[in-house]
């Protein structure tokens, strides 16, 4: 028989795990805590329950890992990447950045993207495939293994675009969010995605408590469609719409992004364009200073993103520039693009 990997399992889904090996059912409860509170990696360890029981649960099940098999620290802040391999030899890449008050890290939800905005590390990788459940928790868990850090805070913002990996990300961001477990509140949890208009309102009718994060970077349909082709398929237009849905419906407050590409998206023209686009929307703007790839030539000057900045003095949104960290050690927004084992430095 093959062994059940635990990692990923809800506290039901373990319910139903033990009783289905004939053992009671609060045993869920105690392999839960272990599982994601504790954070241990074998039976071995988990001193209330018997030796018979641990010899049982080793030989029908298992507790799934990472390897880490790179770790990069940034010497300009506390920021660490990992590049995590996973069972079938592909790898994606976490971060991990301390500051005064949170502890964040950011987490794949897939190997690569499909789809292929022109400014984006990930994106030129292309899909290689969605991550598990337990994959994305074990980026958590295995960081905090690793460097014991009280982690505060999760943004799935790292490789891949969560809402085309819908339900593993929304279960694995219910795992991370149970008080039995790691215990992240809902609202220390965001999702950020380029604009997937049907999972948008799914995430809304389904009252997801989560932060809802949607990577605009334009406010004109041409030019978002020439940096971002999703929008081909959903249309600015579209996706306002299905932002105001959300803003009515959950009466929680939308985080657009809006990266910075110099010479593209900072005019006035651009900032008064997405004054009207977002008027009446309550809403937080973070201004994301492009962050170097390799071959890319649009990184703006400081002036150019403080220009840009004071077109928005008046408006009723908080609007906050986001400068990213770890771009020493290409640990910064969209800058994570492991293809290989070896880290692109
Ligand atoms: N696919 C999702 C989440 C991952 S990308 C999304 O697109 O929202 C996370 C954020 O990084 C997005 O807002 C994206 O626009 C931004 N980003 C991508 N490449 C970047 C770069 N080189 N510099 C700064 N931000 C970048
Ligand atoms: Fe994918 Fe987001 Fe990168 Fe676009 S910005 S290619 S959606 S990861």
């Amino acid at each position: 028989m093959e062994k059940i990997n635990l990692k990923g399992l809800t506290l039901e889904e373990l319910e139903q795990f033990v009783l289905s090996i004939k053992e009671k059912k609060f045993r869920a409860a105690q392999l839960f805590a272990w599982i994601y509170r504790r954070n241990v990696l074998s039976f071995d360890v988990m001193t209330d329950m018997s030796k018979s029981l641990r010899e049982k649960l080793e030989n029908m099940a298992y507790i799934g890992q990472l390897t880490a098999s790179n770790i990069q620290k940034s010497t300009l802040s506390e920021t660490q990447k990992f590049l995590f391999q996973l069972n079938d030899g592909l790898f994606v890449e976490s971060v991990l950045m301390v500051e005064e008050k949170r502890r964040t890290v950011c987490l794949s939800s897939q190997v690569g993207c499909a789809l292929g905005c022109t400014f984006c590390a990930t994106g030129t990788l292309g899909f290689k495939r969605n991550l598990e459940t337990w994959e994305i928790i074990d980026q958590f868990l295995a960081i905090q293994r690793l460097t014991g850090v009280d982690i505060s805070n999760i943004v799935i913002m790292g490789m891949g675009e969560p809402f085309l990996n819908y339900e593993a990300v929304l279960k694995a961001c219910h795992l991370f969010n149970h008080p039995d477990g790691t215990a992240i509140g809902n609202r220390r949890i965001v999702i950020s995605t380029s604009g997937i208009i049907p999972q948008i309102y799914r995430f809304t009718d389904e009252k997801q408590p989560f932060k809802l994060a949607i990577s605009l970077n334009s406010p004109f349909d041409n030019q978002r469609s020439s940096i971002m082709p999703i929008n081909k398929h959903h249309p600015l237009e579209r996706l306002i719409e299905a932002a105001r849905y959300y803003a009515k419906k959950s009466r929680q407050r939308i985080t657009f992004e809006y990266v910075l590409l110099k010479n593209v998206n900072t005019r006035q023209e651009d900032a008064d364009q997405l004054k009207k686009l977002l008027s009446g929307i309550p809403c937080k703007i973070n201004l994301i200073p492009y962050n170097a790839i390799p071959d890319s030539n649009w990184q703006p000057t400081i002036e150019e993103v403080e220009k840009f900045y004071s077109y928005f003095l008046n408006f009723p949104a908080v609007v906050s520039i986001r400068w990213s960290k770890g771009q020493d050690i290409q640990a910064a927004c969209g800058q994570l693009a492991a293809s290989t084992g070896e880290l692109s430095v």
